[in-house]
This record gives structure tokens, sequence and C-alpha cells, in this order.
């Protein structure tokens, strides 16, 4: 009895040991950083189906071999093999989707020849599918949050174009990530447009992703984040973690200029790009709707030398993370289907969990949905450094787009993963907040009056 009633006054000793900590901070009561999670989202998470996505990645198994080289020609195509046959089918899925919300989403390819060049013999078509959901707001439609995942896949070796290649792990569960996400969210209206992308070349060397965010890049796409879901299975070996899910977001950015790193340095700004404010991001999306996955963090771009499309947006300077299952087994990934000493390798659809897969797919749309509903980030986000001072004062321009009714300022010790306080600061452009921004690193962003909040943004120094 004594002992419990003792261990109870110690947990409230630490909460209140925890507020006045928050308090001395700035002098003024925090909450922690959250994000409120949509009902209408919500909703459409529920109807996220395993069924569904076990449909479609055993559908994409059966095209034999997605090989991004093999056949695409008409014939090909009608006999229901290779990765014209494959591409077809994906583009009258998502047509199929569209039908059901009545036209609600646009369904088009982006199609190039690749010439010849790592992994590519001869000029060969690559062609990305995807399927477009319009934002409803005029002011916030030309912003985009995009799912991605490869559509092609390969066996042991990359030139053998005839044997089978599944790929039910890597890529179909991705490919079915997409698929699930426009399926379910076609079903609601967003004011910022969501892309549901699926592309090929991926085994050869990113090429499809690579054309596709250049694309995106030329034609001046506001696009605030982009999910490369690969291999995201839940292979079942018994190492595997079926609660978790790998999220890999880079630090320093792939385009960071000298100047740019040169701050970074001074500042310690090398774990706040804008890809790893996605991954928090995911992270606070996780825990709003309580999904049965959690997103893991992994501060790197990328498994060991390891790589994929998520590169390609990053190269073009667009936010963009890796999601990945907890561990991956090797025997089923880019091997021919074949038993060797008594072991099964190939990429078969009985090692995918579609249950996880479904968690994954939930996810995605609630990532996609939450910042699709949310304001854009505030504009030129600025740390005052004029004086030296113990106070911090931050300056703003007010979000674009007119859905922002409040701000918000997030801070975190320098040596958290996470942003760790919140404090609401109204409908301003400015703030001062009695701490030192030598001891903590800080971000602001613009939220709305149902909480929905967009990625932050930490300052630059303004002088
Ligand atoms: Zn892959």
């Amino acid at each position: 009895m004594r002992k419990v009633r003792g261990f109870r006054l110690a947990g409230s000793v630490s909460v209140v040991g925890l507020v006045l900590a928050a308090m001395t901070h700035s002098g003024m009561a925090q909450s922690a950083p959250g994000l409120a999670a949509d009902g209408k989202i919500r909703a459409a998470l529920s109807d996220v189906s395993a069924r569904q996505i076990q449909a479609n990645i055993e559908k994409l198994v059966s095209f034999g071999t997605r090989s991004t080289l093999s056949a695409q020609d008409p014939a090909a195509i009608a006999s229901g093999r290779g990765i014209g046959a494959a591409r077809e089918w994906t583009k009258s899925e998502f047509e199929r989707y569209s039908h059901d919300c009545g036209g609600c989403l646009e369904v088009k390819t982006d199609s190039y020849t690749q010439e010849p060049g790592e992994r590519v013999q001869e000029p060969t078509v690559i062609t990305n599918v995807y399927a477009v959901l319009k934002g409803t707001d005029p002011e916030n439609a030309k912003r985009i949050v995009l799912v991605t995942g490869h559509y092609d896949s390969r066996n042991s070796d990359n030139y053998n174009i005839t044997d089978d290649a599944p790929g039910a792990n890597d890529d179909a569960s991705g490919t079915a990530v997409s698929l699930e996400c426009a399926r379910v969210l076609s079903k609601l209206k967003f004011p910022a447009t969501i892309v549901f992308l699926t592309v090929a070349g991926e085994e050869q060397g990113l090429y499809g992703s690579h054309h596709f965010a250049k694309m995106a890049k030329d034609q001046g796409w506001e696009l605030e984040a982009v999910l490369n879901n690969d291999i995201v299975g839940a292979d079942k070996s018994p190492e595997q973690d079926r609660s978790r899910i790998r999220v890999f977001s880079e630090g320093v950015p792939a385009v960071a200029t000298d100047p740019d790193l040169r701050r970074l340095r001074l500042l310690g700004g090398e774990s706040d790009s804008t890809s790893r404010q996605l991954a928090r991001y995911m992270v606070d999306v996780g825990r709003a709707f309580a999904l049965g996955v959690k997103p893991m963090m992994i501060f790197r771009p990328d498994r060991y030398l390891r790589g994929g499309d998520h590169f390609s947006f990053n190269q073009q300077g667009f936010a963009a993370v890796r999601i990945t299952e907890f561990r991956e087994d090797f025997h089923h990934q880019h091997q021919n289907v074949r038993m060797e000493n008594g072991i099964q390798y190939g990429d078969l659809p009985k090692f995918v969990d579609f249950e996880y897969v479904s968690e994954v797919a939930r996810l995605n749309a609630a990532t996609l949905g939450s910042l699709a509903a949310a304001p854009a980030p505030p504009a030129n986000v600025h740390l005052l450094t004029k004086d030296l001072e113990n106070d911090s004062t931050l300056a703003w321009d007010r979000s674009p787009g007119g859905l922002a009714t409040a701000y918000e300022v997030l801070w975190r010790a320098t040596t958290s993963p996470e942003w760790e306080h919140a404090e609401k600061v109204g409908n301003l452009t400015r703030t001062t907040l009695k701490m030192s921004k030598d001891n903590v690193i800080f971000a602001v962003r613009a939220c709305d009056q149902a909480g929905h909040c967009s990625l932050p943004v930490v300052p630059t120094p303004e002088r």
C-alpha cells in the first residue's frame, strides 16, 4: 500500500518538476509539441485494407518480371508479362479509384527514353505512373505532398529479363502503399494537392524518380514533402520487429552549397534539414493517430552505402525520406526464385506481412492528409542576432495561402532528436522568448484552428 502511494507521489512530483522546468525556460507555460488527429483522416485510415493491399501485391507479382528492361510492346502487355503490363495495370487501378470518386484523380504518365548508361544497355522507355488529387483551395492547390514506390523489380542478374523477379516486398509493397493512399484519400478533399506516384528504373539507378523530380523542379512545383516507401513488407524473419518502421532522412542537404555548409557548421545545424523535419513530423503523426507501427528515425540518408528514390528528390532540393521495414532479409531481395541448401530465395508474397503494410499505408496517408490539410509553412523565418542578449527574438512572414490562424515556436535541446516544447504565440509574425538561442534549437510552424500544423521551419540568423 505504502509502496504504491510512494510510487504515485514520485510520479506526480516528476510531472510538477517537468512543468516547472518548462516554465523556467521562458517564464511562460508550454505544452509538448503535438499534432491534432483530424477526424476525417482518421476515418479514411480505417478504410485502409490489408486484403486490398495483398490483392495489389499479388497482382504486381503476377506479371512475372517487372524488370525495367523487360518487354513493354503491345503483345507483351496483352500477354500479361513484363513491366509494360504492370504499368498498364497500375494506371488502370488509379483510374478505377478516380472513377469511384467522380473523376477526382487526374491519372498521368511521365515517360521518356533512357539512353544507354549504367545498367541500361539499349535505349529504354521508362514510364512513371501517377495520380493527382488536386487541392480544393485555389491559394493552396499549388502546394504538393507526394508518396511514391517503385513498381519495377529485378532478380539476381540485372540483365536477366526473362526469369521471374516477383519483387513482392521490393517494391510491390511500396507501390501498394501509394495505390492504397490514393484509394482512401481520394474520398476526401484537401486544400493542398496530393500526388500518388509509382516509378520505374529504380533498380538500374533511380532513373524514373530522377526524371520525375527534375520535372517537378523544372516546372517549379512547390513540393513540400516526399515519402518514399521501398521494402515495407516486414519480411517474416524471426528477428523482424513488426512494431517499427524505419524513416531515413538526410541531415546535411544534398544540395547544400559551401556557404550553407559554413552556416551549418557554425550553428550546429547538421540535424535540421527539411527532410529531417519531415521525419520528425511523421513521428508526431504516428503518435497523434496512435498507429500500430511506430516510425523509428534513422539519422542518415539511407541504409549503409545504399540509396533509393528519395535521393532523386533530395538532389533537386526537396524534403524527402525513405521508409523501410525494420529488418531486411537479403535471401529475398534481388534474388532468383530458387531453393538452395534448404533456403528459399526470392522476393515472394508469402514473406510479406500484409497487415504491416497496411499500417505503413496508414502512416503515409495520415502524414499526407495532415500536411495537405495544414497551412503552408511560415516563410522567411529569422532569428535576430544583432545584439548580444539572452532573450531570443524570432520573426517570420505569414504562411502564404491564408490558412494559418496562429503560429507556434518549437524548441529542443541541441542534443535532442525531437522537438520537446511548443509555445503558441497567436497570429503574430514576431515573438521574443526569455531563453537563450545559444542553448536550444528553435523552429516556427503555422497552424489552423483545427490543429493542423505545417512542417516546422528552423530560422536562419539575421544580423
Ligand atoms: Zn527497392
